[in-house]
């Protein structure tokens, strides 16, 4: 509470008030007492001199003028005694005939004492002063003596006026105690009421400050029903509002930041200056940035990307979203990203800010890429075999003498390249329909070791017309598998129909079909031409051949091993090539089996 400046300026107001009033009052009351003892003193002294009046009157007129009777003396002196003040008379020509304490003989003329002179010239003089003879200050009262209009002579009553000080001198002692009592009584008093108005209010002060710190949950107890009682209310009103209000900022804020987080696009928000505010991971990552050390930074410190600096640039002066493209091109990694950049405007229309969202579409432009240049490689090796069929055609309907051995060389080759179309046609279904979801709906569980054993039997005539062996090593058990049947049974068959095509005569070709763990793997082995190492990796890519013409005189589309490696892939497994050329290749198959079969389950 000592604490408190409230405090502090209302409690000094009041004890100054009540330290003033208590003095002025004591001063009031002391003057008063003081007139009052006085006044008293006074009135004692003319009460006294009116008597002594009356027994000096006698005593002047029967006493003559040159005698000092003793008898006198000695009556005031037990007067003196009685009435505990001093008596004298005194002749009017200043002479003492008579005097309670002192001997008449020994005081001195008496007629130019101010008392003595006021009660001649206005009929009652009242002094105070230090009296030699009684070595003390003394009041004096005089009064004249006179019998008709002769004056007789005066008489003197005076009191020490010690006396009256030590009864002055007690009562402002009692005034002043009584009065520093009650002024401590009342000090204590607005004490406790001072505390009591200001302690509420320096709670409450407690309390907004720790609200204003962001502890919402602290709250005053309210107890008074006055205005400090409604204050505490409103300011716990206000508490429980402001918590409110913060809790949906802050749920807001986590929902903006759940948005910016999980959002496959990177963005980055600026402001005005052009720092940064927020920079999402995606964004970091696509910048090669991390997010800590970018907040608070500005933008073109950071990022050094020409393209996304001038269209924050341009959308920050046009007020316009602006689009622009960023495509750094690499030998491994092409990254190709969509920016677009816009100013933000508070609700009066002021630009604050801006935000650039980053959209990495290097996939997207690969796969149009992919879709351009199969295409482009497609209508190639369509128009190939039309043009030759064309040419054929044409050139055995404008020639009508053409020897018949001659045209019908022409008509065979014709048909090879209608058969090369088909085949092309053919396997480009296939192409389609593997990717188009509906191959999914022909899922089914089947005996991969039937396929093969089928694939095998159908390759017969092709590998008796070259003479070549056979080794096949097939799985005794069956080995279920869980997918596109119709595309397994190719995938055999292409594998099988490669390793015919690019085997010379009389050479060997071995199929072999075991269960590893949770895998079934085929294995195609020729003892053909084999592959170079810096192709083995491009031959599952479409369209590409190592050797066009052969595979083209072959009949090979380019297209055979991309479809293997495409229906491995949607099966859950894989393939690789093993091989040397002059000495021959071995493909490789691995397919996860059926998790129900009961050969995987051994
Ligand atoms: P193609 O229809 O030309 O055979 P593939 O996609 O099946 O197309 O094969 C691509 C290329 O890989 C072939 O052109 C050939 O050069 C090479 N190749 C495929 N299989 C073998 C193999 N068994 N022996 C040697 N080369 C092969």
């Amino acid at each position: 509470m000592f604490r408190s400046k409230l405090f502090w300026r209302l409690y000094s107001g009041y004890a100054a008030i009540i330290v003033f009033s208590t003095l002025i009052v004591g001063i009031l009351l002391s003057r008063q007492l003081s007139e009052n003892a006085t006044q008293d003193i006074e009135n004692s002294l003319s009460v006294r001199s009116e008597l002594l009046t009356e027994i000096g009157k006698e005593m002047l007129l029967q006493v003559p003028s040159e005698v000092i009777e003793l008898d006198l003396q000695a009556t005031l002196q037990e007067l003196g005694t009685r009435t505990q003040s001093r008596l004298t008379i005194i002749r009017p020509d200043g002479r003492v005939i008579a005097d309670s304490e002192e001997s008449p003989v020994a005081m001195g003329n008496h007629l130019q004492r101010p008392e003595i002179i006021d009660a001649r010239d206005t009929g009652s003089g009242i002094t105070s002063r230090f009296s030699q003879t009684q070595q003390q200050m003394m009041i004096y009262k005089a009064l004249p003596v006179r019998d008709g209009a002769r004056l007789l002579g005066f008489v003197r009553v005076s009191l020490a006026a010690a006396e009256v000080d030590i009864q002055l001198t007690q009562l402002r002692r009692i005034i002043l105690i009584s009065a520093s009592i009650v002024a401590i009584i009342a000090l204590l008093i607005g004490l406790y009421f001072a505390n009591r108005f200001t302690e509420p209010l320096s709670k409450m002060t407690q309390v907004a400050e720790a609200i204003s710190q962001g502890d919402y949950e602290r709250r005053i107890n309210v107890s008074e029903t006055d205005e400090i009682g409604s204050l505490a209310s409103a300011i716990n009103r206000m508490a429980r509002s402001s918590a409110t209000r913060m809790d949906e900022i802050t749920l807001e804020r986590n929902r903006l930041s759940s948005i910016f987080a999980g959002m496959v696009e990177g963005v980055i928000d600026v402001d005005q200056s052009q720092k940064i505010v927020h920079i999402n991971q995606v964004a970091a990552d696509l910048l090669g940035l991390s997010v800590q050390s970018c907040i608070g930074q500005p933008i073109w410190e950071v990022v050094r990307v020409a393209e996304i600096i001038d269209a924050l640039e341009q959308a920050l002066n046009n007020r316009e979203i602006v689009k622009a493209q960023m495509r750094h091109l690499s030998e491994e990694d092409d990254l190709v990203v969509d920016i677009y950049a816009a100013s933000l405007q508070n609700e009066h229309g002021d630009a604050i800010g801006a935000v650039v969202v980053l959209h990495n579409i290097s996939e997207l432009d690969h796969l149009e890429r992919i879709r351009r240049d199969f295409v482009a490689n497609a209508s190639h090796e369509l128009k190939t075999p039309i043009t030759a069929i064309r040419g054929l055609t044409e050139t055995i309907l404008d020639d009508k003498e053409m020897p018949e051995t001659t045209r019908d060389e022409f008509i065979q080759k014709a048909h090879a390249q209608s058969l090369r179309l088909s085949t092309l046609v053919t396997d480009l279904m296939t192409i389609s329909r593997l990717e188009s979801d509906q191959q999914q709906t022909s899922s089914s569980v089947f005996d991969i070791v039937e396929l093969v054993r089928l694939s095998l039997l159908e390759s017969e005539p092709a590998r008796n017309e070259k003479q070549l062996e056979l080794n096949s090593a097939l799985s005794e058990k069956p080995l279920l598998l869980f997918g596109d049947r119709q595309a397994i049974s190719q995938l055999a068959d292409n594998l099988i129909d490669n390793a015919i095509k690019y085997t010379d005569v009389a050479g060997s070709i071995s199929v072999g079909l075991e269960q590893l763990a949770q895998l079934a793997i085929l294995t195609v082995k020729d003892s053909g031409i084999g592959i170079s190492p810096q192709y083995q990796q491009r031959i599952f890519e479409r369209f590409y051949r190592v050797d066009k013409a052969r595979s083209r005189e072959l009949g090979g589309t380019g297209l055979g091993l991309s479809i293997v490696k495409n229906i491995a892939d949607r099966h859950g497994g894989n393939i690789s090539v093993e091989s040397q050329p002059g000495i021959g290749s071995t493909f490789k198959v691995a397919l996860p089996l059926h998790s129900r079969s009961p050969e995987s389950a051994k």
